[in-house]
């Protein structure tokens, strides 16, 4: 496919709306897209509206499985006034291609889907098989790799890249895990003349923040990662009491734990559950706890054949970093198998989520290359 037809391939994806929803009209774009090569893909529903999507490319012998992936939904645009282009306008403007999603990351998966093609229209040969998956809800929930890690479609991976936006320069072999969760505060309420006949949530919920932060403390300094650094805990949201001479009867604290490998996601729920478990013990009221996201943290080696592949290919010894944030990998290094991994793709990453979001049309097109030559020299 030429330079041409793959810019206004991803301008026809940028316009198809899917804000935190509807992928099933990209996964179906791309569907037809392959089926005009000659490409079979499968969608597979998460909800109505909503479909994962995986395809396949077969070398002549049988080999590693190498799969490239990336999600379908982009957060929300927000004010459309906002923006200098249309956030689904896919304008192009100095080089650089403007829409939401441009960055955060149809550019990185299109990329991806065109590698497919070109393999396949070139008839290059190679061993093993090219996995294409397409994620429904990463940026809420997670839940396309989710259901594809359930559901096996990872289980016989060799390596897989995330086309996530690192840019050329640098790649990310680690990320850290991330618990949301809530925690509701149970009183009773009274008059606020009269404490003494109430149960007062929100004093019971500042005892919890004392006691569980300094646990949080604690356990942030037990362990530290090189590339991720440590455990954190941030509280993010309270919301407490309605009525200023009332004694408050509930109070909802809301926050995000950061996680690593070596102070995980199960350290967090421990001492969640303990800090409550105690204060239960002693107050009148009652402490719940509600995990909302519970998304693992993921680091592989910055050695390994993938990664030596990718920097082969570009020529370069691109350093690779860990991120504070999580991605689809969160689910799918939850398989048995040991997968080389690589979150490596075009795009801005400081205007990911922000308005006039761009990706550089040449960066964008970069990586067309790269990933059909990454794949080449990965699956010999
Ligand atoms: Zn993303």
């Amino acid at each position: 496919m030429n330079d041409e037809k793959g810019i206004s391939v991803l301008q026809d994806v940028i316009r198809l709306k899917t804000e935190n929803n509807h992928e099933a009209v990209v996964a179906e774009y791309y569907q037809q897209l392959l089926a005009e090569y000659d490409i079979d893909a499968e969608i597979i529903e998460y909800a109505p509206g909503r479909s994962n999507l995986i395809a396949e490319l077969k070398g002549s012998e049988p080999g590693k499985i190498l799969a490239y992936s990336g999600h379908m939904d982009v957060v929300a645009a927000g004010d459309h006034e906002e923006w200098t282009y249309d956030p689904f306008g896919a304008e192009i403007v100095d080089g650089k291609m403007y829409g939401r999603g441009t960055t955060d990351m149809k550019a990185g998966l299109t990329a991806m889907v065109l590698a497919l093609i070109d393999l396949k229209e070139s008839g290059k040969d190679f061993n093993g098989t090219l996995r294409l998956v397409a994620s429904v809800g990463e940026e809420i929930g997670m839940y396309g790799s989710k259901q594809l890690t359930d559901e096996g479609y990872m289980d016989d991976i060799d390596a897989l890249v995330i086309g996530e936006p690192s840019g050329k320069d640098i790649l990310v072999t680690a990320h850290k895990g991330s618990v949301q969760y809530e925690v509701i505060s149970h009183g009773k309420a009274a008059h606020s003349s009269m404490p003494e006949k109430g149960i007062n949530s929100l004093m019971q919920m500042n005892a919890f923040i004392t006691e569980a932060d300094a646990k949080f403390e604690e356990a942030g300094k037990s362990a530290s990662n090189e590339k991720l650094g440590s455990m954190l805990n941030v509280f993010t949201v309270i919301e407490g009491g309605t009525q200023i001479n009332s004694v408050p009867e509930q109070t909802i604290l809301k926050a995000n734990a950061r996680t690593i490998p070596e102070c995980d996601n199960q350290v967090v729920l421990d001492i969640l559950n303990t800090t409550i478990d105690e204060m239960n013990e002693k107050v009148d009221g009652r402490l719940e706890l509600n995990v909302l996201q519970n998304n693992m943290a993921v680091e592989r080696s910055d050695q390994s054949k993938l990664v030596q592949s990718i920097r082969k290919i570009a020529g370069r010894d691109i350093p690779s970093i860990g991120l504070g944030g999580a991605t689809d990998a969160s689910n799918f290094c939850r398989v048995e198998k040991e997968f080389d991994l690589a979150i490596f793709g075009p795009g801005a990453s400081a205007t990911a989520h922000t308005v006039d979001e761009y990706v550089e049309v040449k960066d964008y097109l970069y990586f067309c290359g790269l990933f059909i030559d990454l794949a080449l020299d990965y699956l010999q």
